[in-house]
């Protein structure tokens, strides 16, 4: 009797808990967003060193010097250091930095940061605030604990950050944070910036010959990025209350809610109160630190929003992407808010992905991969495009592999997300153009010296028709760019961007080489640029796609055109290490063998631990939390047998307890499933953990512990659809998405 009434008052705890948290998160009001003085103009990158603080904070001399290497790629001159430092420093301190710190982005998919105070002796007992241009020029930080792919063994942790000139340092709450590429004492790569810089030299290098085509004036080339980053809300209370969303970003179980997006409700739809203090205080934050916020919206799936800032220069932009997932956090948690980046974080609704836009442009102004007035200009315009094309063609295994991650993959392939296939839409306008090109012999017309007609359809110089996009391919043409839709929402853009841009370049040369013995052969300029066209219009023919990239047709014929149909993440990252990929890399000088290598292994070590981790909580949340409240329910319908029974005899009370005896017998049976297979996993994981090789342990993983996370689930989903409510104890899909 005594235990009984324990039991029932744990059950009243239990169940109120989420209840309660449920019924507070209703019940929460907006909290008002901190607004600064003024407008956003006057606000805009106030908490940066920009120019306009370089020229006040430096003297002349070194604001000259420190501009020609950011504009123009110049050496750094590290006599200016000193200099920078000191002006950093002043408009530090100045605005209460009582720190400083090197910001970079290691191989984890976020950034990494070592705080010190400017503080040191003055020797005369006190201290003074120094920040020397030896500190901000590079440091070594202590990363035995960053991950390095064996580049370096943990009793020679020496690596060092070194200070991007290019990308401008930024205060956040007391810390000056100077971005930094992180790098090893040897030389090799051990983050995303550094490969990423020299993918956009490359392509600013080779883009910029074969602008000279068109235009002698040309002196450099940049790498634009427009990000739209997908993500979650989930009140703090409800998503604490989950386990699983705290230990690994994502809901391993919970049934389908009744409605979620089936009505369209949610896209584009009015933005709740909550969730729009939360977007105003982002933006304004994003804003103080030079991030030029634009789009706030809802998004596809229930609770699901985007954010999209106006592109920049891609460094830059990757920069600000890395800033704005940390800050979304931070920012959150004062709305009473978790933020998910988690690519798939509910299954039956649309996950997160990350679109980015991605263009080359000229230091004078003019989009590359937009269409012009002239015929000069167009046919410019479509050496870039089909420059694209093969590029990508060429390599398409290897940009999926630059997107793919443990996350990433259970967005990529489902029914609502580009398939895992990277294919191109060009749209209809474009893709008869290049059709023509193709096909007539006759393309180019030299009317006069200076005129030329090509004899293609007209491209109207507006290509960005709403109509005809086609949200279903990973890499469409967009008017103007090309649109990158694969990519996580949880990534680190430069993955992307370092396969794309360093592809690019590779491409561009080997087209300019190609060009130019045509030239020295005695062909016109014109001539030899379609000549070339032509070839890499057929070239890449397979890589354009402009119908379902959903259809399983579409998989079909992908894979009879010999694009890359793999799936399996582990097996992915193999791209990385093809001899093409290697080769291209070795050329454009982005990265080295070693340093492929290296990489590779910690992708693959990441992957097991991501899917080690998600077995882990799954385990222990379908034993310790799932049977449990499946048998105490499965108990009280037993006791409610026996009674009636017991009042009713055993006949008549069997007749009417016929539903409940099935009940109880279908819960035995999941629950009986569920031991099974989380000691079956358990198995699994033993089995893998003992290959040693990370390529063959990440492989085992996905091949034998993933599918059983999978099928696990689907029984808990269904004991969720059975037990009595009031003993559930997590928070529901019903609850998670539909309230903030
Ligand atoms: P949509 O949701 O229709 O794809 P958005 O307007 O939300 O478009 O986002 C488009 C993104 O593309 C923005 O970040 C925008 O600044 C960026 N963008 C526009 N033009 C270019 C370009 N030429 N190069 C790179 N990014 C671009
Ligand atoms: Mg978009």
């Amino acid at each position: 009797m005594l235990l009984q009434n324990v039991f029932l008052k744990i059950n009243i705890t239990m169940s109120k808990l989420r209840f309660d948290v449920v019924r507070d998160a209703f019940n929460k009001k907006p909290v008002k967003p901190t607004m600064p003085k003024g407008r956003p103009a006057d606000y805009f990158a106030m908490n940066v060193f920009n120019r306009e603080k370089m020229f006040k904070y430096l003297s002349s001399d070194i604001y000259a010097k420190l501009i020609d290497v950011i504009d123009n790629g110049a050496s750094l001159d590290v006599s200016i250091a000193d200099g920078v430092a000191e002006g950093m420093k002043r408009w530090a301190i100045e605005n209460g930095a009582t720190h400083y710190t090197h910001w970079f982005h290691p191989l984890t998919e976020t950034t990494a940061e070592k705080h010190d105070a400017f503080v040191e002796h003055d020797g005369k007992g006190g201290v003074i605030e120094k920040f020397s241009g030896k500190l901000l020029v590079q440091q070594e930080p202590d990363a035995s604990s960053f991950p390095n792919g064996g580049i370096r063994s943990t009793f020679e942790a020496r690596g060092y950050s070194a200070w991007d000139p290019t990308s401008p340092a930024f205060l956040i709450g007391d810390t000056l944070c100077v971005p930094t590429i992180f790098i090893s004492y040897t030389g090799e790569a051990l983050d995303y910036k550094a490969p990423l810089l020299k993918a956009i030299r490359a392509v600013d290098k080779a883009a910029t010959d074969v602008c000279h085509y068109f235009d002698k004036s040309v002196k450099k080339v940049n790498t634009y990025l427009g990000w739209e980053q997908e993500y979650f809300l989930v009140d703090e209370d409800m998503a604490l209350a989950r386990p699983d969303l705290q230990m690994t970003g994502r809901t391993l179980m919970g049934h389908d809610s009744a409605k979620n997006q089936q009505l369209d409700d949610h896209y584009f739809g009015s933005i709740p109160e909550r969730v729009a203090a939360f977007m105003t205080d982002l933006e304004v934050e994003a804003l103080k630190l030079g991030i030029p916020a634009k789009t706030c919206h809802n998004e596809v799936a229930p609770n699901q929003f985007e954010l999209a800032p106006i592109y920049e220069e891609c460094n830059l932009a990757v920069d600000h992407n890395m800033i704005i997932m940390s800050l979304m956090k931070v920012v959150a948690r004062k709305h009473g808010f978790i933020v998910l980046l988690h690519e798939k974080p509910f299954k039956g609704v649309n996950g997160s992905g990350k679109h980015n836009n991605w263009s080359l442009g000229t230091d004078n102004g003019t989009l590359l991969m937009a269409p012009g007035k002239t015929d000069k200009e167009n046919l410019r315009f479509i050496t870039f495009v089909v420059n694209t094309l093969a590029a990508i063609y060429r390599h398409n295994g290897l940009l999926k592999a630059s997107i793919m991650s443990a996350t990433n993959a259970h967005r990529l392939g489902a029914n609502e997300a580009p398939p895992a296939i990277i294919s191109s839409f060009l749209g209809s306008q474009l893709s008869s153009v290049l059709d023509h090109m193709e096909t007539t012999d006759d393309v180019v017309k030299i009317l006069s010296k200076r005129e030329l007609r090509l004899n293609i359809p007209q491209i109207p110089e507006l290509l960005i028709d709403n109509t005809d996009r086609n949200r279903t391919s990973p890499f469409a043409f967009t008017g103007n760019r090309f649109e990158f839709r694969a990519v996580g929402s949880e990534a680190n853009c430069a993955s992307a961007m370092i396969a794309l841009n360093a592809a690019m370049a590779e491409q561009l040369v080997i087209f300019k080489n190609e060009v130019d013995a045509l030239i020295e052969g005695g062909a016109t300029k014109e001539n030899a640029l379609v000549k070339v066209l032509r070839k890499y219009i057929k070239y890449s023919k397979p890589i354009r796609f402009d119908g379902n990239g959903y259809s399983d047709e579409w998989k079909a014929e992908a894979a009879l055109r010999g694009l890359d149909c793999e799936s399996s993440a582990p097996v992915v990252f193999d791209r990385y290490l093809d001899k093409a990929s290697i080769e291209m890399f070795a050329k454009t000088e982005v990265m080295s063998e070693t340093e492929l290598k290296a990489r590779n292994e910690i992708k693959w070590e990441m992957y097991t631990k991501k899917v080690q981790i998600e077995a882990r909580v799954l385990g222990d949340l379908a034993l310790n939390h799932i049977v449990p409240t499946a048998m105490k329910y499965q108990s009280s319908l037993l006791d409610n047998i026996i009674k009636m029974e017991t009042v009713l005899g055993k006949e008549e009370g069997d007749r009417y307890s016929a539903e409940n005896i099935a009940t109880v017998k279908e819960i035995a049976t999941h629950v009986s499933e569920i031991k099974r297979m989380v000691n079956a996993m358990v198995e699994c994981r033993k089995v893998a953990n003992r290959i040693t090789i990370e390529r063959e342990k990440a492989i085992a993983y996905h091949d034998t512990v993933a599918p059983m996370l999978e099928a696990i689930r689907v029984h808990v989903d269904k004991l969720e659809l059975i037990v009595d409510n009031e003993l559930w104890t997590l928070p529901k899909y019903r609850e998670l998405l539909f309230i903030c």
